[in-house]
C-alpha cells in the first residue's frame, strides 16, 4: 500500500453536516442509501423500500396508466407503467421503453453497522463507526502527507514524493516506476481503533433506483428493471438476457442510469457499441436543454452495466452519467444538488418513445483488429445466425420460446467462462487499460539523440522503447525506416 492512497482523504466526516431525513434529503433516497445491499444480502430490503414507495397495482397514476410489479425468480424486480391494450382476449404491454438499474452495491462489509449521511457543499458521503488502521512515528500519528514529509525532511533532511511502510520501516522514492525505494530508517507501525470514518456510499446504484422511483411515480411509461447483482457480474441482468428474452421482446430502448460523474451518455460499453450515434445524440440534445451550460451530456464510452447485457436483444441501450464519483471506495460521494435540482427535473422532461431507434441489435460491432461491423448493417458475422435472430414478432400473443431462439453470446472474446469471471476479466482489462495509457502519457519518450538515464536498467530501456513507438502510434514501416536512419547516422555526431 503506497501512504498516498492511505491518506487522501480529504475532509473529515467531523467537519461535515450530518444529513437529516425528510429534512435535508428526499426520505425515499435517504432510506435507499442508508439500507446496506449486495449481491449475497440486503436487496430484498430495498425491494421493499421500493415497492412501498411506488403506487400499487390498482392505482392509476397518470394519465390512467397502470403500475404493476413483480419479482422474477433470480431477484429482478420488474416494475411496469403504462396502458395496456387487448391482444387476442389478453392485456399487453403498450411501451417500449426499459429502464434500468441495480438493487446491489459493493458495500457487503461492516454488514449491520449504521450507516450516517453527511454532506458537505451539496456533496454526500457515508460514515460508519468500525476499525481503522493508523500509521504512527513513535507516538506521533501520521494523518497526513504534510506531517510525514515534514518528519522525513527533520531525520533525513530530503522528502519524496511517495512513501510506503516495509518491515517496520519506512520507505520512499520520487519515482515508483523507474526509481529503488529508499529505506529510511524510520520505525513506524499501524495500530486500528474504533471510529466515525468514511464507508462505500452506494450512490452506485441507489441514485439509479431513486431515479426510477421518481419517474414511476411521474407515470412515465415504460418497464423498469431493478436488477439483482450487476456488481458481482450482472447476475440479474444476463440471467434475463440468456433466459427470458421475451420479457424484452417488445423494447426498442434500454436505458441504464448508473454512470459515474456528470456528462456521459454511453454509446459503447464492454468493448462493443451499444446504441446508434443518433439515438445518443438526440438523448443528449433532449436533456442538454434543461441541464447547466457547464454540465452538458455528451456521447462517451463506459464500462459493463446491466443495459450491455441486453444489447443483442434491444437496439438502443446506454447508460446515463448520474452524479456519482470515486464508486466502490470508501471516498464514493454523489452530487445531491445536480440530482435533485437538475438531473431528475430533466430527465422527467424526456419524451423516451420518440427518440430515434437506429441500431440493428443483430448486428455485431467490436474494437478490435479487422472486426469492425458497421450499426445498421445486415449481420453477417457468423453463417447460421440469422435464423437465431428472428423472433416471432407475430401478432399472436402466444410467444412460444425455445432452444432454438437462444441468444447467442458475442463470441468475438473468449473471457472467463462464469459470470462473475467475464466481468472481473473486463474490470481487468479496463484498468490495465488504463494504467497501459497513464504510463505512456507520462513517461518521458525516447529519442536517439538523448539515450537512456544512467539509472535504466535494460528491461526498462526495451520497456520505454516500445512505449514509445506505442505513443506514437508507429507502423513496423515506420520502426525499420527508424533503424536504418539510426545505422546510417554518424556516430561522432551523436552525443550519447
Ligand atoms: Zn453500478
Amino acid at each position: 500500500m503506497y501512504l498516498n492512497s492511505y491518506m487522501t482523504s480529504g475532509k473529515k466526516l467531523s467537519e461535515m453536516t450530518e444529513v437529516e431525513r425528510g429534512k435535508d434529503m428526499a426520505p425515499l433516497l435517504y432510506d435507499l442509501l442508508t439500507t446496506q445491499s449486495c449481491s449475497e444480502f440486503g436487496e430484498d430490503k430495498i425491494i421493499k423500500l421500493i415497492t412501498d414507495f411506488i403506487p400499487n397495482r390498482t392505482t392509476l397514476a397518470n394519465g390512467g396508466n397502470f403500475v404493476t410489479h413483480e419479482v422474477d425468480e433470480k431477484g429482478n424486480l420488474f416494475v411496469r407503467v403504462g396502458k395496456q391494450k387487448k391482444v387476442h382476449a389478453r392485456n399487453k404491454w403498450t411501451s417500449r421503453v426499459m429502464f434500468s438499474c441495480h438493487l446491489d452495491t459493493v458495500d457487503r462489509s461492516n454488514k449491520g453497522l449504521v450507516r450516517q449521511l453527511y454532506s458537505d457543499d451539496g456533496w454526500v458521503q457515508c460514515g460508519i463507526v468500525k476499525p481503522v488502521r493508523k500509521l504512527f512515528i513513535g507516538d506521533k500519528e501520521i494523518d497526513s502527507n504534510w506531517v510525514l514529509d515534514k518528519l522525513v525532511k527533520e531525520k533525513c533532511k530530503v522528502d519524496f514524493d511517495n512513501y510506503t511502510v516495509f518491515k517496520g520501516k519506512l520507505h520512499g522514492t520520487d519515482d515508483t516506476l523507474y526509481e529503488e525505494w529508499t529505506n529510511l530508517d524510520i520505525a513506524c507501525e499501524f495500530k486500528e481503533f474504533e471510529e466515525l470514518s468514511k464507508n462505500i456510499l452506494g450512490a452506485d446504484d441507489k441514485l439509479g433506483c431513486y431515479i426510477m422511483c421518481r419517474m414511476i411515480a411521474k407515470g412515465i411509461p415504460g418497464l423498469y428493471v431493478f436488477h439483482h447483482g450487476e456488481e458481482s457480474g450482472g447476475i440479474g441482468s444476463r440471467w434475463i438476457a440468456t433466459n427470458k428474452p421475451e420479457y424484452v421482446q417488445d423494447i426498442d430502448y434500454c436505458i441504464a442510469f448508473d454512470r459515474m460523474n456528470y456528462g456521459d451518455v454511453v454509446t459503447s460499453q464492454s468493448g462493443g457499441r451499444c446504441c446508434s450515434d443518433e439515438f445518443a445524440d438526440a438523448l443528449c440534445d433532449a436533456l442538454n436543454k434543461h441541464l447547466p451550460p457547464k454540465q452538458k451530456m455528451s456521447k462517451g464510452s463506459g464500462t459493463f452495466t446491466d443495459s450491455a447485457s441486453y444489447t443483442s436483444l434491444i437496439p438502443e441501450c446506454t447508460n446515463i452519467s448520474v452524479g456519482y464519483k470515486s464508486q466502490h471506495t470508501d471516498s464514493e460521494k454523489f452530487d445531491h444538488e445536480w440530482l435533485e435540482h437538475m438531473l431528475i427535473p430533466a430527465l422527467l422532461r424526456v419524451q423516451w418513445a420518440e427518440l430515434p431507434v437506429k441500431r440493428d441489435p443483430k448486428a455485431r460491432e467490436t474494437w478490435g483488429m479487422g472486426d469492425y461491423y458497421g450499426y445498421g448493417r445486415r449481420a453477417n458475422t457468423v453463417r447460421g445466425y440469422d435464423g437465431y435472430w428472428d423472433f416471432p414478432y407475430d401478432e399472436d400473443d402466444e410467444f412460444r420460446y425455445s432452444q432454438s431462439y437462444k441468444v447467442p453470446q458475442q463470441k468475438s472474446l473468449s473471457l472467463g467462462t462464469t459470470d462473475e469471471g467475464r466481468k472481473n476479466q473486463f474490470k481487468t482489462i479496463q484498468s490495465s487499460v488504463d494504467r497501459h495509457r497513464y504510463a505512456i502519457d507520462n513517461m518521458v519518450p525516447f529519442d536517439i539523440a538523448d539515450g537512456f538515464f544512467t539509472k535504466e536498467s535494460e528491461e526498462m530501456k526495451i520497456e520505454r522503447v516500445l512505449m514509445t513507438f506505442d505513443k506514437a502510434d508507429m507502423s513496423m514501416r515506420d520502426i525499420a525506416k527508424l533503424l536504418i536512419e539510426a545505422y546510417e547516422a554518424d556516430p561522432e555526431e551523436m552525443d550519447f
